[in-house]
C-alpha cells in the first residue's frame, strides 16, 4: 500500500493525524507480572462468570440504555434512574461528556500529569486541552485549575485518586473549587479508583451531588478496576439527567453489550465479596508504598490500586530494570513510573528492584 500522503487523497483532520497512537500497557509473558494497566489481579468470581455464560442471546441486540443496570445502580446510590448513565467503560462516557459540551474553540481543563485519555478526547472533540500542572507533591492544584477558567471553558476534569500519581482531592478542596467555577461549566469528577480510597477526607462524588445540589457536576465510576471487569467494558456516570441525556446523544448506540450488563449486575450482587478483595489490594498498596518510602523513594500518597515512583530523567532505565525482572510497569519518560498493585507474589519483586535502582538515582 502507498504510504505517501500525496497518494492518499482522503483528508484526515490535521489534529487527528498528529495524534500519537494509543499506547496500551504491554502484555506480559507467562512468567511476568503485568503491572502496567491498573487491572484487578483477581480472577472473576464464579457467579459473575456464570451470569456472562448464561447471556446467550448473541443474535439479539442489547438493551440500548442498559435499563436493568441503571435501575440497580439508581437503587444502590439512592438516585433517580434518569440520573444514571451507563457506557462501554467510563472512558466512553468521558468522551461523550466532552463531545456534548466542548467543540472547536472551546477549552477543556484538567490536571497534568493525569489520565492520558484527557488531552486525546479533548482533541478528538475539536476542543483545546488546557493542562494545569500538579503541585510538587503530585496533587491537583484546584485553585490554579479554577484560575485557568476562561469564557471558553466548557468542561473541567478532576481525577481523584489521580492516575498515575495517586493522591486524592479532599472534599473541602473540591467544595472550595466548586464555589469558584461558573455553573455553566461541566465538572467531571473521574472516580475510576474510588473504591480503593481509604482516606476519609476524600471527595465523594455522590455526596457532592446528593447534598449540595451541584447540577454541573457529573461523577464517573467504572466496573473495570475494583470490580475486575476491565475486559468487558462497563462504566457509569451519575449526574443531572439533562447532562446525561446530552452525553447519550453523542454515544455510539448499543455499545454496552448484554454480557457487560449482566456481569455488572452479578458484580453488584457480589459486592461484599468484591469489596473484600478491594480491601486486600488497598492493604497491599499501603504496605508497598510504606516499604518503598523506607528504601528512599518519594512515593506520593497512594489512594488507587497503584503507586507512583518519581524516576525523573532516569525513568526509562528504571523501567528497563523492572522489565528485565519480569515486571511490566508503566513508565512516563522524564517523569516517573506507575506500578499497579498486583498479585501478592509481585510485591516482593517490585520492592527488590525498586530498592536496587534507587541507589543509582542522583
Ligand atoms: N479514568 C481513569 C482515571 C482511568 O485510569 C481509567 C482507566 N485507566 C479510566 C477512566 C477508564 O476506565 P474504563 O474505561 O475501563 O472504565
Amino acid at each position: 500500500l502507498p504510504d505517501d500522503a500525496a497518494q492518499i487523497p482522503v483528508r484526515v483532520r490535521p489534529e487527528i493525524a498528529a495524534l500519537p497512537a494509543y499506547q496500551q500497557g504491554k502484555q506480559a509473558g507467562a512468567d511476568a507480572f503485568k503491572l502496567s494497566s491498573n487491572e484487578n489481579p483477581f480472577d472473576p468470581l464464579p457467579g459473575v462468570l456464570e451470569a456472562v455464560h448464561a447471556a446467550t442471546a448473541l443474535n439479539r441486540y442489547p438493551d440500548a440504555t442498559a435499563g436493568r443496570l441503571r435501575e440497580r445502580l439508581a437503587e444502590r446510590f439512592g438516585v433517580e434512574q434518569s440520573s444514571v448513565h451507563v457506557g462501554a467503560g467510563s472512558v466512553s462516557i468521558l468522551t461523550q461528556l466532552v463531545l456534548a459540551t466542548s467543540g472547536p474553540g472551546d477549552e477543556v481543563i484538567f490536571a497534568w500529569r493525569s489520565f492520558e485519555a484527557y488531552p486525546w478526547l479533548a482533541i478528538v472533540a475539536g476542543a483545546t486541552p488546557v493542562q494545569v500542572p500538579l503541585t510538587d507533591d503530585a496533587r491537583h492544584d484546584l485553585p490554579a485549575m479554577a484560575a485557568a477558567v476562561t469564557p471558553r471553558t466548557r468542561a473541567i476534569i478532576v481525577c481523584s485518586p489521580n492516575n498515575p500519581t495517586g493522591p486524592i482531592v479532599t472534599q473541602a478542596e473540591f467544595d472550595a473549587f466548586l464555589a469558584l467555577v461558573p455553573r455553566d461549566v461541566l465538572v467531571i469528577l473521574d472516580e475510576a479508583y474510588a473504591e480503593f480510597i481509604t482516606d476519609p477526607d476524600a471527595v465523594d462524588g455522590l455526596r457532592v451531588l446528593g447534598t449540595q445540589g451541584h447540577p454541573n457536576v457529573v461523577a464517573l465510576r467504572t466496573f473495570s478496576k475494583a470490580f475486575g471487569l476491565a475486559g468487558l467494558r462497563v462504566g457509569y456516570a451519575i449526574g443531572h439527567p439533562r447532562i446525561l441525556d446530552a452525553a447519550r446523544s453523542t454515544s455510539i448506540p448499543l455499545s454496552v453489550t448484554a454480557q457487560a450488563e449482566v456481569a455488572a449486575l452479578a458484580s453488584l450482587d457480589a459486592e461484599d465479596a468484591l469489596l473484600e478483595r478491594v480491601r486486600t489490594i488497598a492493604a497491599r498498596r499501603d504496605a508497598l508504598a510504606a516499604a518503598l518510602r523506607e528504601t528512599g523513594w518519594r512515593v506520593p500518597d497512594a489512594q488507587g490500586n497503584f503507586v507512583w515512583l518519581p524516576g525523573g530523567a532516569e525513568t526509562m532505565q528504571i523501567a528497563a530494570a523492572f522489565d528485565a525482572a519480569g515486571l511490566i510497569v508503566r513508565p512516563f519518560a522524564g517523569e516517573g513510573l506507575r506500578i499497579s498493585v498486583g498479585e501478592e507474589d509481585s510485591v516482593e519483586k517490585v520492592l527488590s528492584i525498586a530498592a536496587s535502582v534507587v541507589k543509582d538515582l542522583p
